[in-house]
């Protein structure tokens, strides 16, 4: 199928669940009810992207407190009764984060129960969502390791252990979020694809990499209006990504400063052109999102692009992400049938 349309990965989560319209969002019950609050949300995450017409679904995050935290959660090694205060993406914003405090190890399996719930409930193809290794040492404190790339491996091969049992769970696509490849864009060539990689060794499954500019967040915001009339960062990061073992490269299309032939060098590359905005709440048309696809195709084959959102949605309103989805697969039919 030409076009099909997933979404970057986080949905905003149901007010019985968690403090809507927030990230970091406290949940609102405990225990085995919370476990039960987690599941519900799943389903009707899934629900809501069928009838949006999502092809490659996502369990919408719904699991998860935060896309890093919910992964270190199971892993041995971390502090979390002690956070300290960070400067993350280079500064860009602090945040109270917890340390590595001793060797990391998976206690147990991380994102089995919504993967599994996600799956029995869904015919149509699955995408999960995991942070990239040089995301996740820039979000926590290293009191053991003593070393950036050192800490990057150990945590790629924890990711690795986990991807593939999400594989083993009837996920069809892994995609690992990388925000911090737009920030350290020297280090992505050094070590940053390679750690990628680790992560990804052995998996049989698609795999993809989410690089964006963040989400609709004010920091962001503030971010990008600083970053020029062009945004080059990709121009720097995409000759390694183009090399490296990952197959599909998600990002930023619509509303962004990327130059979009900047695609050229993800040749080979699946491309998750992102056409839905994150950062406003203004509902795309199918028009405009074919004007985006087409602007897309100028510079990758049609066989290749995919159409996701610009972000994960995780922090919207819920009535605001649901029409943004709908929009969505609205102009992935439309674009199937004018570029078909
Ligand atoms: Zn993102």
């Amino acid at each position: 199928m030409l076009f099909p349309a997933t979404n970057a990965g986080s949905l905003p989560k149901p007010e019985w669940l968690a403090e809507p319209n927030t990230l970091w969002a406290p949940w609102k019950s405990s225990g085995a009810e919370l476990a039960r609050a987690k599941r519900d949300a799943t389903l009707l995450a899934v629900k809501i992207q069928e009838d949006a017409g999502i092809d490659i679904l996502t369990e919408g995050e719904q699991a998860r407190q935060h896309f890093v935290h919910g992964f270190l959660e199971n892993v041995e090694g971390i502090d979390f009764a002690h956070r300290v205060e960070m400067g993350i993406r280079n500064d860009r914003y602090k945040a109270m984060v917890p340390q590595v405090v001793a060797p990391l190890r998976l206690k147990g399996r991380v994102h089995a129960d919504e993967a599994r719930t996600a799956r029995a409930h869904t015919t149509r193809q699955l995408k999960f969502t995991l942070p990239g290794p040089m995301t996740l040492i820039d979000t926590v404190a290293d009191r053991h390791y003593g070393d950036r790339v050192k800490m990057a491996f150990a945590f790629a091969e924890l990711l690795n252990e986990e991807a593939k049992a999400l594989q083993a769970d009837g996920v069809d696509v892994i995609q690992f979020d990388e925000p911090a490849f737009n920030v350290y864009m020297a280090e992505v060539s050094d070590w940053g694809i390679k750690a990628l990689e680790r992560a990804a060794q052995g998996l049989t499954c698609a795999t993809a990499v989410h690089i964006c500019y963040g989400y609709g967040i004010k920091a962001n915001i503030d971010w990008k209006n600083a970053l020029g009339a062009e945004w080059r960062q990709y121009e720097q990061i995409f000759p390694a990504i183009a090399k490296s073992a990952i197959q599909q490269v998600a990002i930023e299309c619509v509303n962004s400063r990327v130059p979009l032939d900047l695609l050229k060098l993800l040749d080979g590359k699946v491309v998750q052109a992102g056409v839905i905005d994150v950062a406003n709440d203004t509902i795309e048309t199918p028009e405009s999102i074919v004007k985006t696809v087409e602007a897309v195709l100028k510079f990758v084959p049609k066989e290749r692009i995919v159409l996701t959102t610009n972000c994960g949605m995780a922090p919207m309103r819920r009535d605001i992400a649901e029409a943004k989805l709908n929009a969505l697969g609205a102009g992935a039919k439309l674009a199937r049938q004018r570029l078909g």
